[in-house]
């Protein structure tokens, strides 16, 4: 059987194929370069455990206080190896992203301390954890005090601003790398590098911590190399591989990832205790397969964004931008778009595939949210998944795809669903 028939029994019709193949010739050289970027990656974690030492010990389940478990200490080593930092805390016990975020501010601010972020409002679910809205145990409930520079316009750093906000009491400085769910541009490494020497120019001893939520192995340096204190991110997403069932990562220096531990478990306990449940052959191994992942859920982002602005559909990164996160967002101007754009997803999937996602109201949002996800691991956003409230400007946002071939099918998917819905026609 050939190809073309495959996708048409799985609901594409040869337009849609036919269309998607067309996009597909003018992608090569960008094929060419996300394939050299997740070559060099997989030197770099190869590198890492081969130094490591990894063997087949370290793939043994450890329960109770987890004492002298070489194998969560080893790859705690691999992570700093790989990530190019003194050192790491990568552990089951760290829920998720937000958890991780979590521990890392908390176990390096102290009552009167002031946390800054030069980069404009952050993430939705730390607003929480700061006290921006007012929650239990939150950091401004501990007397941490919060502040904020907006971005230029254009989406720059606003030097000025951020100058004039750094004094006596600021000790630590976040940077989201990912826009999220914003409409700002994400920044690379280098981008955020700068922005760490202007802060530490003003103020040496400041701590920077950087948000590196979907941004691991996007490109060959991660902002650690540029002089972050703390990067933190969630193993149920880029770094875990699609395998990691749950899990997150704090990289940093000895002095920080030291308090994170202490923060995590207790003081005095810190790295020493955790056990690792059985879960690290999948740690190790979302790791190694990590930057061949991420490479295939950039691959979906670059198709994407190709396929919908060719027929109209505003996209940010644009399609022919450099990308610094997975996340792609495409606005598609009205409610029934998102709905038949999501459903899309949905039946392109391996898990759920036959489940019809619909708009749902959602603590913390104004208006309804619609998502689709056939995920293996729950809520995991490296595997392919689309999401995004229900209002103006009703775009989507769209990320992931464990194999590239998953995330082409998904796109083709949404487009046939578009198109069957008459919401879209094609040239
Ligand atoms: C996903 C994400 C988080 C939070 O991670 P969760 O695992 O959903 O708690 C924080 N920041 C950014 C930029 C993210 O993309």
């Amino acid at each position: 059987m050939g190809i073309e028939t495959m996708y048409t029994q799985l609901g594409i019709c040869p337009a849609v194929y036919e269309y998607g193949e067309a996009i597909l010739q003018q992608l090569r050289p960008r094929f060419d370069q996300i394939d050299r970027t997740a070559e060099h990656n997989q030197l770099k974690v190869l590198a890492a455990m081969q130094k490591n030492r990894v063997n087949a010990t370290h793939f043994a389940a450890t329960t109770g206080y987890g004492y002298n478990d070489d194998g969560r200490d080893n790859l705690e080593r691999v992570y700093a190896d790989v990530f190019h930092t003194e050192a790491a805390l990568v552990r089951p016990q760290i829920t998720c992203g937000t958890h991780a975020l979590t521990v890392a501010l908390s176990a390096n601010l102290l009552p009167g301390d002031e946390l800054l972020s030069p980069v404009g409002a952050p993430y939705d679910t730390l607003e929480e954890v700061i006290g921006i809205r007012p929650s239990k145990c939150s950091l401004r409930e501990y007397g941490v005090t919060y502040a904020q520079a907006d971005l230029k316009p254009d989406g720059s750093f606003d030097y000025d601003a951020i100058r004039q906000k750094i004094h006596a009491r600021t000790k630590l400085i976040t940077i989201q790398r990912s826009k999220g769910y914003a409409t700002r541009p994400s920044f690379s490494p280098a981008q955020i590098g700068e922005l760490i020497s202007f802060c530490k120019s003003i103020k040496p001893d400041v701590k920077i911590m950087v948000d590196n939520c979907y941004g691991e192995f996007v490109e060959t340096l991660e902002p650690s190399d540029y002089g972050a204190d703390m990067v933190v991110g969630s193993l149920i997403k880029n770094p875990g591989g699609g395998l990691a069932p749950i899990g997150g990562y704090i990289c940093g220096t000895k002095e920080c990832v030291d308090r994170c531990a202490y923060r995590l478990s207790a003081p005095g306990l810190g790295q020493e205790v955790g056990a690792n449940l059985g879960l690290m052959p999948a740690f190790y191994q979302g790791l190694f397969l990590s930057p061949t992942v991420v490479a295939g859920a950039l691959k979906g982002a670059v198709f994407a964004a190709n396929i919908y602005e060719s027929l109209g559909f505003p996209c940010v990164p644009g399609a022919k931008e450099d990308r610094h996160d997975i996340i792609q967002a495409v606005t598609l101007g009205s409610a029934e778009a998102m709905v038949a754009f999501c459903k899309g997803i949905q039946s392109a999937a391996p898990v759920d595939s036959y489940v019809t996602p619909e708009p749902w109201s959602m603590p913390g949002y104004d208006s309804d949210v619609i998502m689709a996800a056939g995920a293996f691991v729950q809520g995991s956003s490296i595997e392919l998944s689309a999401d995004g409230p229900i209002r103006s400007p009703y775009a989507v946002y769209f990320q992931g795809g464990l194999t590239w071939y998953h995330a082409k099918l998904g796109i083709l998917n949404s487009l046939q669903k578009l198109l069957d819905a008459g919401l879209v026609s094609l040239p």
